[in-house]
């Protein structure tokens, strides 16, 4: 029963998510992302820092104020085969956040529920199945529904296309697209797969260990400079057969966030790194408009390869 150590999964992390725009958050399995996208609805509590929707300064509220302010935030997980009820059908599990908020009556949540239904792409006569009757990519577009059942603002999409089909993550990407036009949603976009990212995001935050070590815009993706942003670049297929990025294969696996190393966290597989980069840790400095990286050798990393 005895604390022998703490872990700190995310660590100085400063974000900013514009209205009606999708900052995608991208980095290893491990290093963080899903703690800090719970912490911003407030599922898990930060040990400092503040979380502001709007004016709204979230860690002030609790009890029924933030429930009737979790209306404006909901989530969508990542495994939509153990975040939807077995034993609900699919009506009442797209009608669960209407009856928990008590915003509509019976009849009006039937009538929501089929509304919601095929504004997700699904047949209103699916209410009545259960969840095992779906395929992968139907069980998310449900998890969706549920999720947009109350209007909310802002979304965060946990790596919602993580667990399915390339041909059906495509799919999932254009109907979150899709509904970020309708309804004007912002997203919080989670995943460790940079190119799927890159499709749906206004603004890129990289995040290493904890900490974000690279932001960017979305369509500037070629200026990045952080070597661990290269890496991810560089793992990213292109269609174009006569010019490719040449690979960058980082060496080892990603170091444990209980003991992480010193200085810069990402010392130890990077191929730029110099004596200072074990000792300092670098800032996160704007280089750019719009552009900012966390290493001390910003400046000298080269622009990605491209080889023919
Ligand atoms: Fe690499 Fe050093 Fe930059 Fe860290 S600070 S990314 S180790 S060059």
């Amino acid at each position: 029963g005895r604390v022998k150590a703490h872990v700190h999964a995310v660590d100085g992390v400063d974000l900013d998510i514009l209205k009606g725009e999708t900052l995608g958050l991208v980095g290893e399995s491990g290093c963080g992302k899903s703690t800090l996208g719970r912490t911003l609805l407030r599922l898990y509590e930060p040990d400092s820092g503040d979380v502001t929707f709007g004016e709204t300064r979230l860690n002030d509220l609790a009890g029924e104020d933030l429930r009737q302010f979790r209306r404006r935030m909901q989530i969508i997980f990542q495994d939509p085969y153990a975040s939807l009820n077995p034993r609900m059908t699919v009506g009442d599990i797209i009608a669960e956040p209407l009856l928990v908020h008590k915003v509509c009556s019976k009849k009006e949540r039937r009538e929501r529920v089929k509304d919601l239904l095929s504004v997700v792409g699904l047949r209103s006569s699916h209410a009545q199945s259960y969840p095992h009757e779906f395929s992968g990519g139907q069980r998310q577009r449900i998890g969706i529904a549920r999720a947009i059942a109350l209007n909310p603002e802002f979304v965060v999409a946990d790596e919602p296309v993580s667990a399915l089909d390339v041909s059906i993550q495509g799919e999932i990407i254009n109907l979150l697209m899709d509904l970020q036009d309708r309804l004007g949603l912002s997203y919080l976009f989670i995943a460790h797969d940079l190119k799927v990212v890159v499709q749906m995001s206004h603004d890129i935050n990289v995040m290493y260990l904890g900490l974000i070590v690279e932001k960017l815009r979305g369509d500037c993706l070629d200026s990045a400079k952080h070597p661990y942003t290269q890496a991810l670049i560089s793992a990213i297929p292109v269609a174009e057969v006569k010019e490719k990025r040449k690979r960058i294969v980082l060496e080892g696996d990603v170091p444990s966030p209980v003991t992480p190393p010193t200085g810069c966290r990402f010392h130890p597989r990077c191929r730029y790194r110099k004596d200072r980069c074990a000792e300092e840790s670098p800032e996160l400095r704007e280089i750019g408009e719009d552009h900012s990286v966390a290493c001390h050798f910003a400046e000298e990393v080269s622009s990605l390869e491209v080889v023919s």
